[in-house]
């Protein structure tokens, strides 16, 4: 298949709605990460989704609607709770899982009786689900299992003959896929994912925000996952990730034990200006560091670099969803100095 780029330009975003429309996928720009976007209550197009990322078939799929009173089509029941966190937090970086109804198809949901909506910010994301008149489901467009993408670039390097097409907005603001969270007993909120919208700003809305352990730690055996997402080796790149805990002096000396040419380290901006060997930067504050985690992880395989040591983020605020993301990239390998 041909995967055509299309632009942000409204004849363009037609054409993503026809494919859409008529069962096709298209690699769409959100605030978060690239989706890969297909007609959630068509199940043909949604296997096509699954095929495309290789992705296991109990991993659901977040359906991105226009407007949060869209979402009363496709669920059972919406408890108050949800509607007050939608009215302040969407459109934004946020899927709430929702009992759904029929017209949710089981593959969408990987087989659960629940769906995650999300209403996307970004305006191309926003145009083309007004345009098709489809609810979209939208994985991120990678391939399972390595890093998400943040650019255009990134889709086509992953899904190129793959999909029909793939809409050009730039790089990715957020750069991590959205907070998915789930309502319990209409009084408290469970973080499933952690993303952009953070554990404190939920506490403006509600008294108890609990963050699901599967978010810090790796399942034991047996044991189920609430957001099945967590229990995959995930945003991995093919260099050899391991975590570092600690300040810049000791990781220093750390990685100082296996200083070669094929060896890397992630770490602040600031922490560049003195550091000794090969590295790449990742911001400075939480945001940035969300900002750029991916399209790092891409570039340092595109240098053919076989092992990365990062240094650790702080888990405060969005940090806790750029260190959830490392976690699983790093396959659990966390070195604490
Ligand atoms: P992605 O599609 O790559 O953004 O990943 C979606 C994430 O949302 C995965 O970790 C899923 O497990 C999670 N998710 C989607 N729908 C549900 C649901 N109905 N219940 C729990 N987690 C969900
Ligand atoms: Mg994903």
């Amino acid at each position: 298949m041909e995967t055509i780029l299309l632009e942000d330009c409204e004849a363009d975003l037609i054409k993503a709605a026809d494919i859409i429309r008529g069962g096709g996928i298209v690699g769409i720009p959100t605030e978060t990460v690239y989706g890969l976007g297909a007609d959630a209550s068509n199940p043909e197009a949604v296997k096509s989704i699954f095929n495309a990322k290789n992705r296991p078939a109990d991993n659901p799929l977040i359906v991105h609607l226009a407007d949060f009173s869209d979402a009363e089509k496709y669920t059972a029941n919406i408890p108050e709770l949800a509607k007050i966190i939608a009215d302040r937090f969407c459109p934004g970086p946020l899927t709430i899982v929702l009992p759904k109804n029929d017209r949710i198809p089981s593959i969408t949901s990987g087989g659960l009786k629940t769906v995650g909506i999300r209403i996307p910010s970004h305006k191309v994301m926003h145009r083309i689900i007004e345009l098709s008149g489809c609810p979209i489901a939208a994985p991120s467009a990678n391939t399972s299992g390595l890093p998400s993408p943040t650019s255009a670039a990134h889709v086509m390097d992953d899904m190129n003959g793959k999909i029909n097409a793939v809409v050009d907005g730039g790089q990715s603001e957020f750069g991590v896929e959205s907070t998915v969270i789930a309502i319990e007993n209409n009084t408290s909120v469970r973080i499933l994912r952690p993303g952009c919208i953070t554990k404190e700003m939920l506490l403006e809305l509600c008294d108890n925000v609990i963050i699901d352990p599967a978010i810090l730690h790796d399942l034991e055996e047996g044991q189920t996952a609430a957001s099945p997402g967590m229990k995959y080796k995930h945003y991995s790149p093919s260099a050899d990730v391991v975590m570092v805990e600690g300040n810049i002096k000791d990781f220093t000396e750390y990685v100082a034990k296996f200083n070669s040419m094929d060896v890397y380290s992630l770490i602040y901006d600031e922490d560049g200006k003195y550091f000794p060997y090969r590295y790449m930067t990742y911001g400075s504050t939480s945001s940035e560091q969300a900002h750029w985690l991916f399209q790092r992880l891409r570039e340092l395989d595109e240098l053919g670099v076989k092992k990365v040591f990062v240094r650790a983020p702080s888990v405060d605020g969005v940090g806790l969803a750029v260190y959830n993301r490392l976690i699983r990239a790093a396959g659990f390998e966390v070195i604490k100095l």
